[in-house]
């Protein structure tokens, strides 16, 4: 599988080793559920998905991203994108390649447990728990039903396809590995586009997370963030100019989106908990624009006294999260939440010690929020020239996905209709 995996690139630019699914039948658990549609042999319109982690949707408008300025153009944009709640990145990367909201997903954070699973924590950068299909299984993500439908499906980096999900993995796969910069990973894309067309992907997704990096460490208005949407949007240009010279300009539909916007915070905005109450109890899944916590043996009275309205924060239990985030009812959420104001942050002392770090920017705040909106870009043959869609909900993308690969989507909480406008009529 390495001669196939690599294309042109993979070992000569790559640090980490080159992942392959295992042999396709093999793979696959279930044969296609949703009917006759079969993919083409030959990928001769692959379906291209990317995502800028943390690029928030005014960001189009700081005149440092001519290439997606040129895509949009050229293409379609969505006025905005709202997220799915929380804002934060597992949770909305695994909605936009389901179509389904975290609560049904199951993927509600990036850091999880579930009573299913006594003893088991799921982390972010634990490569066991990421690998582990039993995390993502809710859903179904777009890869294993462009598989089951007989095609190919490769990720240069998405979260969730790290794990054989529903027992399928991408036929081509790399396990995240931020040393391999922006411009290494178009060139593993376009490797993979280079391909003959019966081995070409027809999905292929691509994940850039240098915006969000500098977007925490150095604030939304640093030259720091700015230099990181140059280099994103120089490596974009990379890839469109790679596309047009292997003769796909009219045939690849790409669409360029983020997981969440990002929202300036400071030292001068921090709320600890441990000024409140004794949290020696408590057990955090996750600091930072909310906290989330179950109450240990001993810790009940502490969590039970936070509850309610503070200065910047409010606390509640699980069942009384805000009904507009639609969140709150699958089992891994925690038992409490305490959601910061934007651009406040709700920690404890332990928590930013072991962070090391003070943040300038953060996500993860209220769905709705300006500051936490994501762009909608698209480009290609089945898409409109110069047309501007209203704001769009993230899970619509998935049915948009699906109806380009022809393919007939899962069960999922987006609706074609919203992205309609932003079609070819009779696409
Ligand atoms: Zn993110």
């Amino acid at each position: 599988m390495a001669a196939r995996c690599a294309a042109l690139l993979c070992t000569a630019l790559l640090l980490a080793g080159c992942a392959a699914a295992p042999a396709r039948d093999a793979a696959l658990a279930s044969p296609p559920r949703d009917g006759p549609a079969r993919l083409p042999a030959d990928a001769d319109a692959p379906v291209l998905l990317v995502s800028i982690d943390g690029f928030r949707a005014d960001y189009l408008d700081r005149g440092l991203t001519p290439t997606l300025q040129a895509l949009a153009d050229a293409g379609v944009r969505a006025e905005y994108m709202r997220p799915s709640y929380p804002s934060i990145t597992f949770p909305n990367h695994y909605t936009l390649v389901t179509g389904l909201r975290p609560d049904r997903h199951g993927v509600v954070a990036n850091f999880m447990t579930d009573p299913t699973m006594p003893g088991v924590r799921f982390s972010m950068f634990d490569r066991a728990t990421v690998g582990d299909a039993r995390w993502w299984n809710d859903g179904r993500p777009l890869w294993t039903s462009v598989r089951e439908h007989g095609g190919r499906a490769a990720t240069m980096f998405w979260v969730g396809s790290e794990a054989p999900v529903h027992g399928a993995m991408p036929e081509y796969w790399r396990p995240f590995d931020i040393a391999v910069d922006s411009r290494q990973r178009v060139e593993q894309v376009l490797g993979w586009l280079a391909l003959a067309p019966a081995e070409r992907p027809h999905l292929i997704t691509l994940y850039f997370d240098i915006v969000d990096t500098m977007g925490h460490l150095h604030g939304p208005d640093s030259p720091e963030l700015d230099a990181a949407l140059a280099e994103v949007d120089a490596a974009l240009a990379t890839l469109v100019a790679g596309i047009d010279a292997q003769g796909l300009g009219e045939r690849v539909n790409l669409v360029v989106v983020s997981d969440h916007g990002m929202a300036a915070t400071g030292p001068d905005r921090e709320l600890y908990l441990d000024d409140l109450v004794d949290v020696s109890r408590l057990d955090f899944l996750w600091t930072g624009a909310y906290a989330s916590f179950d109450a240990l043996p001993g810790g009940e009275d502490a969590a039970r006294q936070l509850l309610g309205g503070h200065p910047h924060m409010t606390c509640t239990t699980r069942d009384r999260i805000p009904e507009r985030y639609r969140f709150g009812t699958h089992r891994r959420v925690p038992a409490y939440f305490c959601e910061a104001e934007p651009g406040w942050q709700v920690t404890t002392r332990d928590a930013m010690q072991r962070k090391g770090h003070r943040l300038r920017g953060e996500h993860g705040y209220d769905n709705r929020h300006p500051d936490m909106r994501a762009p909608f870009i698209a480009h290609g043959p089945a898409f409109r020239r110069g047309a501007v869609i209203p704001a769009i909900d993230n899970v619509d993308v998935y049915p948009l996905l699906a109806h380009l690969l022809a393919i007939p989507p899962a069960d999922n909480d987006g609706d074609l209709a919203h992205t309609r406008d932003a079609l070819v009529p009779g696409r």
